[in-house]
């Protein structure tokens, strides 16, 4: 699977506010965005375009629209924390939704929720899920995208286990994947070490 470390140091300041348990859901919330936007322009770095030219005041002049064809699938309800940065990358993207909640004894993720595109073949999608962590929500919504016909997926997290990246492997090993970080690993709660936390309630202030 192409795993991509993005090393960029204002990616790791905002990392680092995540990261600190004293940070407050605004400003959670506020750095989610400012990251979530830097990765995106990273993993976005392929996204298909077509030569345009616009006329500035002083003359014509060459330029780049991203084309038609670009679908973001926040995966509910983190996933959502990560999405207006992209939007704000990609206006005219289609937006898909997912909805998988992970079971808080057993860490397996069921789906309550699915509003997806039509057709996703030939579609350039970016599937956002800021914390990689057993994978098993990973692959489940990547099944779901596979199944509406997508065969060209990014997927962005904000913190990735080891686990979770072997078994997105193991099930989409074509499946890029975009994280600042891949942490040491899952405690026995499934939570990553030292991660950042609950994602969703420290977005949300729900903790
Ligand atoms: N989801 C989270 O929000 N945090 C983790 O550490 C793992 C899954």
């Amino acid at each position: 699977m192409p795993l991509h470390v993005i090393q960029h140091p204002v990616v790791h300041d905002a990392l680092t506010t995540l990261r600190d348990a004293r940070t407050p859901p605004e400003v959670f919330r506020r750095m989610a965005v400012r990251i979530s936007l830097l990765l995106a322009a990273e993993a976005t770095r392929d996204v298909p375009w077509e030569p345009v030219t616009v006329q500035t005041p002083i003359g014509p002049a060459d330029g780049r629209r991203v084309r038609a064809g670009v679908v973001v699938v926040p995966v509910l309800r983190a996933g959502l924390g990560m999405l207006d940065a992209v939007l704000e990358l990609l206006p005219g993207a289609r937006v898909g939704h997912i909805g998988l909640q992970r079971d808080e004894l057993t860490a397996v993720a069921f789906q309550y929720y699915s509003k997806l595109p039509g057709d996703l073949s030939g579609s350039y999608v970016l599937m956002i899920d800021p914390m990689l962590a057993t994978g098993g929500s990973a692959v489940a919504a990547l099944d779901m995208l596979r199944a509406a016909g997508a065969t060209d997926i990014r997927m962005i997290c904000i913190v990735a286990a080891p686990e979770g990246i072997a078994v997105v492997e193991q099930h989409h090993p074509d499946v890029h994947v975009y994280t600042p970080v891949v942490d040491h690993g899952l405690n026995s709660r499934k939570f990553i070490v030292p991660g950042l936390g609950d994602f969703g309630d420290r977005l949300y202030g729900t903790a």
